[in-house]
């Protein structure tokens, strides 16, 4: 028997290993087993090229659960090791600068475990002591065995096995004794090697006998040892992808669609990636696509690994480029990786394309599907962008389904402004917005539908890549100025007019929490409303970015502004300024007369005061005495309009009518409303 020190510089390095790698010590079972499984495939290499001469015999790792003696068994049937291998491979292990190195590394336990190829020790996170026995396929090779105790200390000794192939015999630490139970052990199995390459059995299956399952006498195979990705796609029917997806994601609705990938250069990967219906919100959840070497399972942490917009599918990615055991900010940083994820976006780009060219009128029935996540990559990921434009589609609010050219091409003539700015209107809502809607479409425009959740994003983004174009909602303006072509209509009133007329609805306006509103008048046409009520675009996309950005807190505490539009052609409009000239233009004149002669003298003033040996403290006296008559007048004017404006429904009823329209009239403003309109009848 040999005794030995394994080649570590640190003494101490199973506690270390033990104490950092603790909370991920479960994965143990999944280095165990790759290995056996390495081992076998190595085998089964080696006797394709007539190598190994041999009998392969049944080629599978079976991971054996021994309660009563406290011990995990993982067996293979593979190459084997001899002396010299396990000195070379277990033995010498490149343990120099142990220290340092966990030290830098101790974030988590797969990036030691990655750079030390400690694969083989992990086995004592949960052992108190690991035996190795194995039988090389080599001729003429003897049995060996291998025994340490988690000290430095192993101890070699030559041993009769009649098998060839490995058992590595755990035996199980006092702390870690959930391993010894065939569910946890299951579980475990099920997690790593659910789609190993090579039959893995633990346990027996069971059956349902006399009101209890029992063991049979078949072993219980874990894995589908050829998963659906491994497969040539145009072998696949869609009942097997289904079937596949239903395995992964049990419970859930068919996806919409789903990707084969497959590549060979200049990296290898394949998977499927599978579109599931996205409902509501977009809830990016990251254990949505599963990350194998090999067939291994790494991890269904893929952020950095996938594009962003990816996370929203479904599926797996197998790449043996995809660095196994490192931590993520690793993988993140990777080149490999990193034209890994930049690939698959391409991938799914071509993919979409190829459905909208193959079939235009299914890509459109499942737009409203898929838009979500073909907005979200645009958004994010530049490349993807680029490949989308052809197939993106703009709705509009009949249902009709536009790629950019067509769109561009469709309101070109009609709906570009005298700046040459090619003008998209859009609404946000059919029901609140219907009456704007149809008054933008009874000038001829065609108006979009922009209610997603990352519309109000995908607004600003063609704003800025297509050229010379401009979003516009149609609750943002009258339908006469939403596309200004010519110069506006002026209306046909005098400024005494015109201030009548604001003042009269101003101080009619009611009073609703946190909105303000301008009143502003404009020549429509007399068809028109009496009034309208618009949101400035501008003012409204600050308020709603601000609603989703903490940092903009300032546009948020804003109160929302609108403006009053009245339309001084229109019949209702004209009478009352008309009424209004006759009942108390003849109180208002003098005071205007008046107010006018103060605002001459303070010019005046102002011009004196500008003179060398101006005596401007009396000067700025006069001034604010005369400023201060103003202010008067002012106020005695307008409480003269407001008074008489008090008494005249039509002002209140225009105004309401408007409010209303914008879904702003509401609770004892709106049953005043209706009692109003009532009594009018
Ligand atoms: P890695 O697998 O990353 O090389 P490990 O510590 O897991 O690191 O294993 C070290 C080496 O020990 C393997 O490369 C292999 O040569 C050998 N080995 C481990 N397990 C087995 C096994 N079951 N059968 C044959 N050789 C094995």
């Amino acid at each position: 028997m040999a005794t030995g020190k394994i080649g570590v510089t640190t003494e101490n390095i199973f506690p270390v290993i033990k104490k950092f790698l603790y909370s991920d010590h479960e994965i143990f079972l999944r280095e165990l087993v790759s290995n056996a499984i390495d081992a076998t495939q190595k085998l089964k290499t080696l006797s394709s090229f007539g190598d190994f001469k041999g009998e392969l015999g049944e080629m599978n790792v079976k991971v054996t659960v021994d309660k009563k003696n406290g011990t995990l068994t993982i067996s293979d049937h593979g190459i084997g090791m001899d002396a010299d291998d396990v000195d070379k491979y277990i033995n010498q292990i490149a343990f120099s600068g142990a220290e340092e190195f966990l030290a830098k590394y101790k974030d988590t336990a797969n990036s030691i475990i990655g750079h030390f190829g400690l694969g083989f020790y992990s086995a004592f996170m949960v052992s108190k002591k690991v035996e190795i026995r194995s039988l090389s396929y080599k001729d003429g090779a003897k049995g060996i065995q291998w025994v340490c105790d988690g000290s430095p200390e192993y101890e070699m000794k030559e041993i009769d096995k009649t098998e060839r192939g490995t058992d590595i015999i755990l035996y199980i630490d006092d702390d870690n004794k959930e391993f010894l139970e065939q569910s946890r052990i299951d579980t475990l199995l099920k997690k790593y090697c659910r789609f190993l390459p090579v039959p893995v059995i633990s346990g027996k299956e069971q059956e349902w006998k006399d009101g209890k399952y029992v063991d049979t006498d078949k072993d219980k195979v874990i894995n589908a040892t050829e998963p659906l990705w491994t497969k040539k796609p145009a072998d696949l029917k869609d009942e097997d992808y289904l079937k596949f997806y239903h395995e992964l994601r049990p419970g859930e609705e068919d996806p919409m669609f789903w990707i084969h990938l497959n590549v060979d250069y200049p990296f290898t990967l394949t998977g499927i990636l599978y579109f599931p219906k996205i409902k509501s919100n977009i809830d990016i959840q990251h254990n949505r696509i599963q990350l194998y070497c090999n067939q291994v399972y790494v991890t269904d942490q893929v952020e950095g690994v996938v594009p962003e917009f990816m996370m929203l599918m479904q599926g797996v990615i197998d790449s043996p480029d995809i660095p196994l055991n490192v931590s993520r900010s690793y993988l993140q940083a990777d080149q490999q990786v990193k034209k890994i994820s930049s690939y698959i976006s391409k991938k799914v780009a071509e993919k979409l394309d190829k459905m909208f060219k193959d079939n235009r009128q299914e890509f459109e029935k499942k737009w409203d599907d898929i838009e979500v996540f073909i907005k979200y990559g645009m958004l994010t990921d530049e490349k993807f962008y680029d490949a989308s434009k052809k197939f993106f589609l703009l709705k509009d609010v009949n249902d009709s389904y536009y790629t950019l050219e067509e769109y561009r091409k469709l309101v070109e003539a009609n709906q570009t402004d005298k700046e040459g700015n090619i003008i998209y209107l859009y609404a946000s809502d059919k029901s609140n917005q219907y009456s704007y809607i149809q008054g933008a479409e009874e000038k001829g425009y065609n108006v979009l539908l922009m209610n997603g959740q990352l519309d109000q994003h995908i607004v600003g983004m063609f704003e800025s890549k297509l050229e010379k174009t401009r979003f516009v909602r149609v609750d943002s303006d009258t339908p006469d100025r939403l596309i200004s072509k010519a110069d506006d209509k002026k209306a046909d009133i005098t400024p005494m007019e015109a201030d009548m007329l604001t003042t009269i609805f101003r101080t009619q306006l009611p009073e609703i929490k946190d909105t303000n509103i301008v009143v502003e008048y404009n020549a429509l046409s007399e068809n028109d409303s009496p009034a309208v009520v618009t949101q400035n675009e501008m003012m409204r996309r600050m308020k709603d970015m601000a609603a989703m950005q903490p940092g903009m807190n300032f546009y948020g505490q804003m109160p929302d502004m609108y403006s009053l539009v009245i339309n001084t052609e229109h019949k209702a409009v004209k009478e009352i300024i008309k009424d209004a000239e006759e009942s108390i233009g003849g109180e208002i004149e003098p005071i205007r007369k008046e107010t006018e002669s103060f605002n001459s003298q303070i010019s005046e003033l102002r011009e004196k005061l500008s003179e060398k040996d101006a005596d401007k403290n009396t000067l700025n006296k006069q001034i604010s005495d005369l400023e201060a008559e103003v202010t008067k007048n002012r106020s005695k004017e307008e409480e003269i309009i407001k008074n008489y404006a008090a008494d005249i429904d039509n002002v209140k009823q225009i105004i309401d009518l408007a409010l209303l329209q914008n879904g702003l009239l509401k609770g004892e403003a709106l049953s005043a409303f209706i009692r109003r309109s009532a009594s009018l009848l």
